[in-house]
């Protein structure tokens, strides 16, 4: 045969405390875990598009000392071009060789001219891209830091939680067997359709706890009697008197 149980309103009322401050612990623990691995995954998103950057400056940076070197080596050649041109001048036969010559010389002096200038707009486009890829890498070093910390503080929470989130579930558990079935059916309803989760509220100086919305004395002193359930008018919360509230602890 079924055991059924017979509980007072003062009973009823307590075991209703007793539940939803047990389950307002396992919502706090659910919503310190709720926000942290998404900071985590961010900050490693963000670190990973940060050595990308840095990746691409570093290439940009040997790209462009790979063309200096490549104008460096054009100067020499047309270093050694000259020099054989001034060579073959000296055996010349006539005034027209004589000019060809002369042509090709400044053609390789124009040369590296260019190649120069080409050397010295490289030379400050590798300075600007070093200062980029300075600040890129002192950024990276900042978030890594900040990761470094959350995921710290992630790992103690959630070794706090497996314990804390298996004791409270089953003081959960052991609570629910304690109140009556018709209300542990509004509470729950009531408790979901809240977003603090609070479904069993105290007044407080003389106002519903959950909604704010006054209650007036006479109800007050009928909550404070625990002759039946009271609801707040305002929100639909069960109230209970802010003495009865203080007596339940959970830990
Ligand atoms: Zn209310």
């Amino acid at each position: 045969m079924a055991h059924v149980k017979e509980f007072s309103v003062e009973e009823k009322l307590v075991s209703l405390v007793t539940l939803q401050k047990i389950e307002s612990k396992l919502d706090e623990i659910r919503i310190l875990k709720g926000e942290l691995p998404m900071e985590v995954a961010d900050l490693e998103d963000e670190i990973t598009g940060l050595h990308s950057r840095q990746t691409r400056i570093e290439e940009e940076i040997n790209g462009v000392t790979e063309f200096i070197e490549q104008r460096k080596t054009a100067i020499k050649e047309a270093e050694a071009l000259i020099k054989k041109y001034e060579k073959q001048s000296s055996n010349v036969k006539n005034n027209r060789e004589f000019e060809a010559i002369n042509k090709e010389v400044e053609m390789q002096q124009l040369e590296m001219k260019l190649a120069e200038k080409h050397i010295k707009d490289a030379t400050e486009e590798i300075a600007e891209k070093a200062v980029l890829l300075e600040k890129a890498k002192k950024n990276i070093a900042a978030k890594e830091g900040v990761l470094a910390t959350k995921k710290g503080e992630l790992e103690k929470i959630i070794t706090a939680n497996e314990k804390e989130e298996k004791h409270f579930n089953k003081l959960a558990a052991d609570a629910k067997e304690h109140v009556d079935s018709r209300l542990l059916t509004s509470y729950e309803k009531i408790r979901k359709s809240y977003r603090n989760g609070l479904a069993v509220v105290p007044v407080e100086r003389d106002a519903c706890g959950g909604c704010f919305n006054a209650i007036p004395p006479q109800k007050q002193s009928e909550i404070k009697q625990h002759k039946k359930v009271m609801i707040c008018e305002n929100c639909g919360r069960i109230l209970v008197d802010d003495e009865l509230s203080a007596k339940v602890e959970v830990k």
